[in-house]
This record gives C-alpha cells, structure tokens and sequence, in this order.
C-alpha cells in the first residue's frame, strides 16, 4: 500500500519518534504549526476517522489514553488541542488516520 504514514511506521521513511508501542506510533510534523507538534498514528491503517469501527475502535481508545502521557512528556499538559482532519472538506492530505497533537503556546480561540 502507497501509504506515507504506513512506510514512516515501517522506517523506511525516517521521522522524529516520541513515543512507539504495540498499538501506535507519534512523531515530530515536518511543518511544524505550534511550538510543539506531534502526530500519532495507529499502526494499523485506517483511513480516517470515518473509518473507526466497532472493529478497530480499541486502537483508537488506546491512542486517546496516550495522548496525556505523550503531553505530559512534552511538558505541555497546561493545555494543547488534539485535531483529526477527516475528508476532502477538512483537507486531510494523508489518508491514514492521524491526530494531531498541538501547544506549546496560547492557541488561538479560533479553530480554523
Ligand atoms: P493532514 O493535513 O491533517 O492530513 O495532516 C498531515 C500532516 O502530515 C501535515 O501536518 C504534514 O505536515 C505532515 N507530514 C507530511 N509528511 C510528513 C513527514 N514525512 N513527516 C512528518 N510529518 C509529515
């Protein structure tokens, strides 16, 4: 499958890893939009959020469990914002499902 996020979880695409387990994997975005700007990825695909089934949704709790500590680990638990672009209207480039995981910095009250 022809899929960035599959080949950056297999390593033959490098990227900045903070955090890997059996479930999921978060890494550094590559056009940073907050002072600190992390993605986490199940390592299964699924496409997007549409695609989070009764199936699959485990994966999704686990990454929701570690998004705290991965915070936490970044020193930004004082607040950030957890984002997942879904669909052509929300301009998702990357289909595979993807939280994005923003602070560092007071975050503007506007969402888009
Ligand atoms: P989205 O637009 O919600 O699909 O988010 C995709 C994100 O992936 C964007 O914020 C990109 O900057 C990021 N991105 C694309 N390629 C890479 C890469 N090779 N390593 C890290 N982040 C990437």
């Amino acid at each position: 499958m022809d899929c960035l996020f599959c080949k950056i979880i297999a390593g033959e695409i490098p990227s900045s890893a903070v955090w890997s387990d059996e479930l999921c994997y978060a890494f550094r975005d590559i056009a940073p939009q907050a002072p600190v700007h992390i993605l986490v990825v199940p390592k299964v695909h699924i496409e997007s959020v549409d695609g989070i089934n009764a199936e699959n949704s485990a994966v999704a709790a686990h990454i929701f469990e570690t998004i705290p500590k991965i915070a936490a680990a970044e020193g930004i638990s004082g607040g950030y914002r957890v984002v997942s672009n879904c669909g052509e209207n929300a301009c998702q480039s990357v289909h595979h499902l993807h939280f994005h995981i923003l602070g560092g910095e007071k975050l503007s009250d506007r969402m888009a």
